[in-house]
């Protein structure tokens, strides 16, 4: 792990992680998608779909999942059905 990776965990850790022990970014999907969902203070529309920053997130990076297209099928495999879009 690089030194930038570690401070990324570290801040993830520190923040983002809920009670229950899942990612709060993303619900341990590995995937953040915040498209259609985020706006700036300016209503600006700025979501984005990403790995997230947690260790599963970073598996999605070893694994080779890097597109739109495939993160979006990732996330319809790990999500519970009501949750995808
Ligand atoms: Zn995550």
């Amino acid at each position: 792990m690089s030194a930038l990776d570690e401070v990324v965990f570290d801040r993830w850790e520190e923040g983002f992680v809920h009670p229950t022990g899942f990612c709060g970014l993303c619900g341990n999907s590995g995937v953040v998608d915040t498209r259609g969902t985020l706006s700036s203070s300016t209503g600006v529309e700025c979501g984005v779909i990403a790995m997230c920053i947690c260790p599963t997130g970073h598996g999605l990076i070893e694994r080779g999942v890097k597109t739109t297209q495939q993160l979006e099928s990732w996330l319809r495999v790990m999500s519970p059905a009501g949750r995808v879009r």
